[in-house]
Parts: structure tokens; C-alpha cells; sequence
């Protein structure tokens, strides 16, 4: 039987433990990853003759490495390469929970994404055109709610399928504006034409991340090809400093409001909309 690996990715509080406990009931284990102290849940999950070894990630809000959790979650998923990630969001937060989903877009793994707390959400008045969701960002999105199981099985039943397929990895591009986009475009082709870089990272990933000079890539290319790593480092560089002299900003700062900027436009038009018939006033 076809086994696939699921990996359950989102911000902390988003549910994604009640729902990998629904999910797996007793059928699970807890270990560490190896060599640290950080949690490692897993479980399966037959469905249709095939099975799904589902592992919790922890929980984060990003995909930097400024925590452990940050580089377990991400390092999990470059190397072990899931068929499928499922991003568990809180309908009733999605701009700031999709913030994490782009990232994962951006790296290129196929996503099914979880609506969970749709109770929450509809209690608060906000109603969100799912189809239109799904729509837009091109992947699938099944509301559910993890504490009564709702929306469990459409979900388990997308995942399985979209694993079934085996898509190669597709990375999302979002544009970062004129000041970082021709910069992207430049290291992308050094990558390239150099033979990819870090193991299994989309170039334009890898490209991202010696723009937000982030150590654990940084330290790798410079082991794996230091030559294309000083390329990269010396454009990066350069974006820097003209950053900072031309708006006192830094590449970090503006690669988060691009991100933003997306997932607001990706929500205007009536993708989620707020009733005045909330149950509760918040
Ligand atoms: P995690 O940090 O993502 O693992 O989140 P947990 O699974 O620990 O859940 C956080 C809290 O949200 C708990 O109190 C859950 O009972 C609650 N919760 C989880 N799923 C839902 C849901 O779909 N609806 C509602 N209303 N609460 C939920
Ligand atoms: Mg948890």
C-alpha cells in the first residue's frame, strides 16, 4: 500500500493538535527530532488502502531561523520532503495566519489548507467565500473545526489525494517590488547556472534568504559553494545598503510588507467579510 508522509503546519494555537489528535486517536507516538529537546509527534491514518504518517510540526508564524521551532518546522520539510503539507489557519485570524501558508507556498510543497475554527469565525461574524479562497491561491481549502471533527474526512480524503498525485514542488513568486525583484532575479540566475546551492531549496528560496541574511543558508552555501555564495552575499549586500540610504529600510522589512501586501489583495472583493450578526462582541 502507497504510504504518504503529511506534515501539519501553522501558527501556534491554530488547533493543529486537536486536530492531529482527532486524526489519529491512539494511533500515534511522541518522540524528539533528533538531538533536541523539540517535540516530535507522529501518527498514521489509513484511508482508501493507502496511509498517511502524519507528522505535527511545531507550531510557528514563520519560516525564518530565528527559533528552533522556525528551523525544525522548515529543515522537516526540505529534507523529509512531505507529500503534502497541511496548514492549519484560524479562520477567524487568516490575514495574519496566511502569512505563514505564503511561505510555505513560496518554498514550493503542495498545501492543503485547513479553515479550522470556522466555528469561531462564523460566531464572530466573518464569513469567508472558500471556493473563491481555494480559488486564488490555488490550492485546495476545507473548513473545519478540530475539536468536533468537522470537516475532518474532505479534509484527510484532499490530502490523500493531492499526495496521490505527486506534484513536483512549485514555488509561489510573489513580486517584492522594483528594489528587490531585478535583485531575486540576478541570484536566481547565479543559482542556476551554478548547479543548485542548498540541497533541495528552490533557488529563488535560497535567493530570499541571503537577502534576509539568514545564518543557517548563509552558513550552508558558503560551505557548499563559497565562490556563488559571495556572488550572492555581494548582491545582497548591495540591496542593503541601497535600502537603507533610499528608505531607511532593510530587505526584511520590505519582503514583509509585499507579503502582507499579497495576502490583503488575495482577500479583498468579498473574500472575507464581516457581518454585523456576530453572537459575541469581541
Ligand atoms: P495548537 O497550538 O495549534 O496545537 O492548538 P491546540 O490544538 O492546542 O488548540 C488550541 C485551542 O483551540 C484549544 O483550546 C482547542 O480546544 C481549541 N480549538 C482547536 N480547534 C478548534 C476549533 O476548530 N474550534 C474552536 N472553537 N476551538 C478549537
Ligand atoms: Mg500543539
Amino acid at each position: 500500500d502507497p504510504q504518504y508522509l503529511i506534515a501539519l503546519a501553522g501558527n501556534p494555537n491554530c488547533g493543529k493538535t486537536t486536530l492531529f489528535n482527532a486524526v489519529t486517536g491512539a494511533r500515534q507516538h511522541v518522540g524528539n527530532y533528533p538531538g533536541i529537546t523539540v517535540e516530535k509527534k507522529e501518527g498514521f491514518y489509513q484511508l482508501n488502502g493507502s496511509s498517511l504518517r502524519l507528522v505535527d510540526l511545531p507550531g510557528t508564524y514563520s519560516l525564518t531561523a530565528y527559533s528552533l521551532e522556525e528551523l525544525v518546522a522548515r529543515d522537516f520539510l526540505v529534507h523529509e520532503r512531505p507529500q503534502v503539507v497541511m496548514n492549519i489557519v484560524d479562520a477567524s485570524n487568516l490575514e495574519r495566519n496566511l502569512y505563514l501558508t505564503v511561505q510555505l507556498m513560496e518554498l514550493g510543497i503542495p498545501v492543503v489548507l485547513a479553515l479550522n475554527m470556522i466555528d469561531a469565525a462564523e460566531g464572530r461574524g466573518i464569513e469567508i467565500d472558500v471556493e473563491e479562497l481555494s480559488r486564488r491561491l490555488q490550492i485546495p481549502v476545507i473548513p473545519t473545526v478540530a475539536r468536533t471533527g468537522r470537516g475532518k474526512e474532505a479534509l484527510l480524503e484532499t490530502t490523500a489525494k493531492l499526495a496521490a498525485e505527486n506534484h513536483p514542488w512549485n514555488p509561489l513568486h510573489i513580486s517584492y517590488g522594483p528594489d528587490i525583484d531585478p535583485a531575486l532575479d540576478e541570484m536566481e540566475k547565479e543559482i542556476i547556472a551554478a548547479g543548485l546551492l542548498t540541497e533541495m531549496l528552490p533557488p529563488r528560496w535560497t535567493a530570499l534568504k541571503y537577502l534576509e541574511a539568514d545564518e543557517q543558508v548563509l552558513k550552508k552555501g558558503r560551505e557548499n559553494n563559497p565562490e556563488l555564495s559571495k556572488k550572492l552575499e555581494s548582491i545582497a549586500h548591495h540591496v542593503t545598503d541601497h535600502l537603507q540610504k533610499t528608505l531607511e529600510s532593510y530587505p526584511e522589512a520590505i519582503i514583509a510588507d509585499h507579503r502582507y501586501g499579497f495576502i490583503s489583495a488575495l482577500l479583498k472583493g468579498g473574500v472575507v467579510k464581516q457581518s454585523q450578526k456576530a453572537d459575541r462582541l469581541y
